[in-house]
């Protein structure tokens, strides 16, 4: 019998959204202020050579400008095809057999366990409530690889610096490696970064598509200790990243206080008023530390919503059962505030008050 395919990958499905052109887009947390106007000059000024030959084994410009970026040494860096790439390679330096299994609290970003089902393993989840409660949770049955968001997607929560140090202490020094995703921190939270070089069993990642508006090229990193990122960069395999992807991220990650920290703060304000006016139409928005909000669905089904706001030209993700107590949501990627209020009209027309300018519901 032919091992292809492979039995294990039976219930694993392509990933799927619907993204046919909309007019707008606030579905997917790219950032709706553009792409980093250095990384951008760096694109148009390509020559011969960004194509033709091939980029850096192991990203060496990149390594340096996102260690210097962290404050850590460059041996504590890997780089990827986005933070998916960073996540995969560690998830593979880890994977063992199929009774090897990531624990993961949810809801969370589907990856975080679809990755361990794409690498042999199995997954497990824990319920965000349960997991806060108790970090130990987390680590009932030994896990080889805990996933923990940070700020959480889709939720915007972030779990306290004390739980997470409880969380790595219980995880102890030879026990399961623990990746902490902070694609979101840029827009709020304190990162684990410095902390986790120091570690042996930590791994920081992070990625250049949300505040550095890169999600087109596909560049990732990751911190951690130097033995710890030698296994992930063995996972990963040489020539990954582009000559192209390295050189643009490199000069967004040397700007981070100049646009980037520029348009997060408007993105943060963006936050504060969004969050008022969803209030104010009673859908209980979440408290976010991160460049989305999730809020309840109107009708209490996701998808019915998600696609009667994208007829009016503007589409949000909908997560079905996803909302804290268990029932539907949406959640909506900040944007310009033009363009926030563009999408409180299609979400007031979809609900059915279209008299109700969005103006109206402004907080100052
Ligand atoms: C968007 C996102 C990423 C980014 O993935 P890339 O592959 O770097 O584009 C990673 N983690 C989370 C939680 C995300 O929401």
């Amino acid at each position: 019998m032919s091992p292809f395919p492979r039995p294990d990958y039976e219930p694993l499905r392509r990933y799927h959204f619907d993204r046919t052109p909309v007019a707008l887009d606030v579905s997917d947390n790219t950032n709706q202020w553009g792409a980093h106007p250095a990384a951008l000059e760096v694109a148009r000024r390509a020559d011969d050579n960004a194509l033709a030959r091939y980029p850096d084994l192991y990203a060496d410009d990149l390594r340096a400008a996102a260690a210097a970026h962290l404050g850590v040494p460059e041996a504590c860096i890997a780089t990827g095809c986005g933070s998916d790439d960073i996540l995969d390679c560690a998830y593979r330096a880890c994977a063992g057999g199929p009774d090897d299994f990531v624990a993961a609290a949810v809801p969370t970003f589907p990856m975080g366990l679809q990755l361990a089902r794409m690498n042999g393993m199995g997954a497990r989840s824990v319920p965000w409530a349960d997991a806060l409660a108790d970090p130990r949770r987390l680590l009932e049955g030994g896990p080889v690889l805990v996933y923990v968001c940070r700020p959480n997607n889709p939720t915007g929560h972030l779990a306290p610096a004390e739980w997470v140090d409880a969380l790595l202490e219980a995880a102890g020094e030879d026990g399961p490696l623990v990746i902490l995703d902070e694609a979101y921190i840029d827009f709020g939270g304190d990162s684990f970064a410095t902390r986790a070089v120091g570690r042996t069993r930590t791994l920081v990642s992070r990625t250049m598509s949300k505040a550095f508006g890169l999600a087109g090229l596909r560049v990732g990193y990751a911190a951690g200790a130097p033995e710890t990122i030698l296994e992930v960069e063995k996972a990963r395999g040489p020539y990954k990243v582009s000559r192209m992807a390295c050189a643009a991220a490199a000069v967004a990650l040397a700007d981070a206080e100049g646009w980037v920290a520029r348009t997060v703060s408007d993105c943060v304000a963006c936050r504060e008023r969004a969050h008022a006016a969803l209030s104010e139409r009673g859908l209980d928005p979440l408290p976010s530390l991160a460049n989305f909000i999730l809020f309840r669905a109107p009708s209490g089904d996701a998808r019915a919503d998600a696609l009667g706001i994208r007829s009016h030209g503007v589409a949000v993700r909908p997560f079905v059962g996803e909302y804290p107590d268990g029932t539907d949501a949406l959640r909506v990627t900040m944007a310009p505030w033009p363009l926030m209020e563009r999408f409180l009209d299609a979400l007031d027309t979809f609900r059915g008050n279209p008299g109700r300018g969005p103006n109206q519901a402004l907080p100052g």
